[in-house]
């Protein structure tokens, strides 16, 4: 077999093999590294990367991996999963979703890709991380989560031609009812679409959502869906469950919060949402509704903040525009 070396972790044949990928130093001069695992199939096939906590109070994607790879055994496998479930380290650690060494810029790893070995931290974070996905992906799916433990969705890159066609086929696949074919031009720097603009089909599911809000009925779902997307690139063996018509989006729309306060929210992920329908309500510190947000378009909800505070220029909520039942 082919030798497969990202950072430390070297795969030689099938078996799982363990290692980091050194994206930086701290300010004392230790190693930032990222762990990666390999997990090579008996046959060869093609190779799905894996990234996780990309931002690093994305926690639930670190669990969604990590159960895969509980899950799936050498011996099942045709092809190989290159898997980084902890990508943005110093982030997690704060579980915050941006790097703490981050000085300048906003440090938003989702938008630093492919990254620049002279760059700001993040950007150099990137590089690191980018070459070798570039060089072994054939797939590429990215776990992120949103505000709440019920938030379901996902997106693939639509780019144009096959690239675009298998992109389409692992989200069938995967199979939230809620999934985005994001326009190309849309999420610049993202891994997602800077893969795609490099030929790789990429995916991002939001399943669950910041910090601890999430369980593990939402990892272990999620853990199954990726299974079914691996039977249908035919890395496992069995049929692949249908979980039946999803909507398709134009695109999705993020409205921020102008005004502060404390803040209950009146619906869930998945709503339908007309515009003018009410939001939530806000109360000022002396417990009187001050305001009944309004959605200014019509769309299914992809997220929404459940406070219970919230200052201005924060997402009160995500929407899928346009849904059509495909
Ligand atoms: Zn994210």
């Amino acid at each position: 077999m082919e030798e497969i070396r990202v950072g430390s972790a070297v795969s030689t044949a099938a078996g799982v093999s363990t290692g980091e990928l050194r994206t930086g130093d701290m300010p004392d001069g230790a190693p930032i590294t990222i762990p990666v695992v390999i997990l090579r199939g008996e046959t060869d096939g093609p190779t799905l990367w894996l990234n996780g906590c990309v931002h690093g109070d994305e926690l639930c994607g670190t669990y969604i991996i990590h159960e895969v790879l509980r899950t799936v055994a050498p011996g099942d496998l045709t092809g190989t999963i290159v898997a980084m479930p902890l990508l943005n380290v110093t982030a997690s650690q704060k579980v915050q979703r941006m790097s703490p060494f981050e000085l300048f810029g906003n440090g938003d790893l989702n938008r630093c890709f492919p990254g620049d070995p002279g760059g700001l931290t993040t950007q150099q974070m990137a590089h690191h991380i980018y070459g070798p996905l570039k060089q072994y992906a054939d797939f590429l799916i990215d776990f992120h989560t949103a505000l709440t433990i019920d938030v379901r969705w996902a997106l693939y890159a639509d780019a144009p031609g096959e690239v675009g066609r298998k992109a389409a086929g692992i989200a069938k696949a995967f199979g939230y009812k809620s999934t985005l074919p994001a326009p190309i031009d849309i999420l610049g720097g993202s891994a997602m679409m800077t893969a795609a603009r490099d030929g790789i089909p990429s995916f991002i599911v939001e399943a669950g959502g910041m910090g601890a809000a999430f369980d593990r009925a939402v990892v272990e779902d999620a853990a199954e869906r990726l299974r079914n997307v691996m039977r249908h690139l035919g890395m496992l063996q069995g049929a692949v469950t249908d979980y039946g018509a999803q909507y398709g989006f134009s695109n999705f729309a993020w409205v921020n919060s102008t005004r502060g306060g404390l803040f209950e929210n009146y619906v869930k992920c998945g709503d339908r949402l007309e515009v003018g329908t009410k939001l939530g309500r806000y109360f000022d510190v002396f417990g009187d509704v001050v305001e009944e947000p309004e959605s200014p378009c019509a769309g299914i909800v992809l997220a929404i903040n459940n406070g219970p505070v919230m200052p201005t220029g924060v997402v009160l909520v995500h929407i899928g525009l346009d849904p059509q039942n495909v």
